[in-house]
């Protein structure tokens, strides 16, 4: 089956076979192409589908106000007690919802964090499902490590990595464990990082609240002080280069952002989450003029209205307006973010080759106007292309 798409507001015409796209260019050169195929137009601007670089799928049966929280550690704490009072039911119908709602949205795919790997193995293949690890004592790590990397071992490497909860959590030699075994298969690895002021506290001091948050989780642990940030500290393990992913970012300095731009490491950027659970967000500006690439997450819906990549692009761009241009936020949100997860030859832009995943926004204004319009009036009115 071939289609010939074209917006209304260029001459350009996306040739699809299959889901792929085959041709892209002047409309009436690439509509013979399409021959006999359906040619569909569309009033309005065609984008690629977002790529969201930070989400937990499996927190989709939650919702933000559910968890009325004094602080983060308040806010893990009710999350943890919530999850564990819904063991018994199954969270796939929700989780799945979720995910078709924001695909329909213009969400094309998922960096999808979780611990529950048969459920999120089981959502489908446009997704980096990340499988995350937690375990702050040393005495453990082996058997952690051994546990999850075996079972990670037997899928494809693009599609499934192992993932390093945060520094508050996971040891040293976990976390090195992690990075080395995704680095042998070629895999992004996924860390949260300097969320919130307490993590700070703890790496540099191992004291504050993330111990009442260890003293009830764990019991039992050690943590040696590292006396530095949580960036200084990661970086030491040796954790951070350009196949990590570092979520959240919120609390770091000049020098964490000096070694973050030697290292090549993207940060996953949540601003509506950031501003739920610790009322700050990411030094953007200081990242953008440094070098380091930002791109663009929901998070979950444990601290996120929805999984909207279109609202969460509004959310930033409304934040970083004057230091983002509308362009730079779209191209965070689709090609920046495909270019490091290496898929620009599936996902992240509208070219020859690509998987045809496309959002339709209506839009009657000026051809100039189309980001500005894309980063701020289009949440809720885009459609997914079907095909
Ligand atoms: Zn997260």
């Amino acid at each position: 089956m071939v289609d010939s798409i074209r917006g209304m507001h260029s001459d350009i015409g996306i040739v699809v076979d299959d889901g792929i796209i085959i041709e892209v260019g002047k409309f009436s050169d690439v509509a013979k192409i399409a021959g006999k195929g359906e040619v569909r137009e569309f009033d309005g601007i065609i984008s690629p589908a977002l790529i969201n670089a930070h989400t937990h799928l499996e927190l989709s049966s939650f919702r933000k106000d559910q968890f009325h929280h004094a602080d983060f550690v308040d806010w893990v704490i009710k999350l943890v007690n919530a999850r564990l009072s819904m063991m018994s039911v199954d969270a796939g119908p929700d989780c799945r919802r979720a995910k078709r709602e924001a695909e329909e949205r213009g969400t094309g795919y998922f960096v999808n964090v979780g611990n529950d790997f048969e459920l999120n193995r089981s959502l489908g293949d446009n997704q980096l499902f990340a499988f995350e690890q937690i375990g702050i004592n040393e005495s453990s790590s082996e058997k952690i490590f051994t546990r999850s990397s075996e079972i990670v071992e037997a899928t494809n490497p693009a599609l499934t990595a192992l993932a390093v909860h945060a520094p508050y959590s996971v040891s040293p030699s976990l976390m090195k464990s992690i990075k080395s075994f995704n680095d042998r298969r070629g895999s992004v690895t996924s860390i949260h990082l300097s969320e919130t002021e307490d993590e700070l506290e703890f790496v540099m001091s191992g004291k504050g609240r993330m111990t009442d948050l260890l003293n009830q989780r764990v019991g039992k642990w050690r943590f040696n002080p590292a006396g530095v940030s949580p960036v200084e500290y990661v970086d030491a393990l040796g954790l951070l280069d350009n196949k990590t992913l570092c979520v959240h970012c919120v609390f770091t300095n000049d020098e964490d952002i000096d070694i973050m731009t030697k290292r090549g490491n993207a940060i996953a950027v949540c601003v509506r989450s950031n501003r739920e659970l610790s009322g700050c967000v990411p030094p953007v500006e200081k990242f953008l003029k440094k070098g380091v690439k930002v791109l663009i997450g929901t998070d979950s819906r444990a601290s996120a209205p929805d999984l909207d990549m279109f609202a969460e692009v509004a959310s930033f761009y409304s934040e970083f307006r004057g230091v983002v241009t509308p362009e730079q936020v779209f191209r965070s949100a689709t090609y920046d973010a495909a270019e490091f997860l290496g898929m620009t030859g599936a996902f992240g832009s509208i070219s020859a080759g690509t998987i045809a995943s496309l959002v339709y926004v209506p839009y009657g204004g000026n051809r100039e106007d189309a980001f500005e319009y894309l980063a701020t009036g289009a949440q809720g009115k885009t459609i997914k292309v079907k095909l």
